[in-house]
């Protein structure tokens, strides 16, 4: 009975269980994990490679509550476009960048996406991000992205920082730095720091990127914006693709 919709487009009982069996082999692997690109493009300069990417916050406890939420833009940013959250900023771009990386070949898996939210106990945010680190871990992963955005008491405060922990991972710090840079012309850049937030859990070279910075009311309309965000994917993306291809 579960294949009647095979019969009636003409299959055979044994054709449809390879076609049900190929559509569960595509099904997400785990979690919010994400299956390869089926139809390879060439070229694949992420071919094999594992990517892990970490929309940063926005973690949902027992009741379905939303802590550790992330900061917000300024109000008073123009219509349609007031208070952004930084969680719902970087949850777009990894959206954006997962497909862009797949496209190339790597096997992306998000912390979080927007059905699959990131799920854990009453902690805090020091648990929280080990147990995200965990999951890069568990996933094996060659690289893993911590995606984020700055807010600061100072208004004129904008820019973007990257940041890393293990001299492992200062590497690819540098290629996603050099990339976000190379971007969006113009933008501050607040260079490049050794911090022990960033993972020391991870096994894998870790890097997180404080994309921009929300409370500036320019760079906070700017990350709300959609081919702004797009902009970003892109950046890491090629950041990436420049950190495996000299690797
Ligand atoms: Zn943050």
């Amino acid at each position: 009975m579960r294949f009647t919709g095979f019969k009636r487009a003409g299959l055979s009982g044994r054709q449809a269980c390879l076609v049900w069996f190929l559509c569960l082999a595509s099904a997400p692997a785990f979690l919010a994990g994400r299956s390869a690109a089926e139809t390879p493009t060439v070229p694949q300069p992420l071919a094999g490679r594992v990517i892990v990417l970490d929309p940063g916050h926005a973690v949902l406890n027992e009741k379905g509550k939303i802590i550790n939420p992330g900061s917000r833009a300024r109000r008073g940013l123009p219509a349609g476009r007031q208070g952004v959250w930084e969680r719902d900023v970087v949850l777009d771009v990894a959206e954006k960048l997962a497909p862009l990386l797949e496209a190339q070949g790597a096997r992306v898996y998000m912390t979080r996406t927007r059905s699959n939210p990131w799920r854990h106990s009453l902690q805090g945010k020091q648990a929280d991000n080990r147990a995200r680190a965990i999951f890069a871990n568990t996933m094996r992963a060659d690289a893993y992205v911590r995606l984020h955005c700055d807010w600061n008491r100072y208004r004129k405060f904008k820019g973007f920082t990257t940041f890393y922990y293990r001299w492992g991972s200062r590497r690819l710090a540098k290629c996603l730095h050099r990339a976000l840079d190379k971007s969006i012309p113009g933008r501050t850049d607040h260079g490049m720091h050794r911090r022990t937030f960033v993972s020391v859990t991870t096994t894998m070279p870790a890097v997180l990127l404080e994309l921009g910075v929300l409370s500036n009311r320019k760079e906070g309309a700017d990350l709300a914006g959609d081919g702004y965000k797009a902009r970003l994917a892109e950046a890491i993306s090629n950041g990436l693709v420049d950190y495996f291809e000299t690797s």
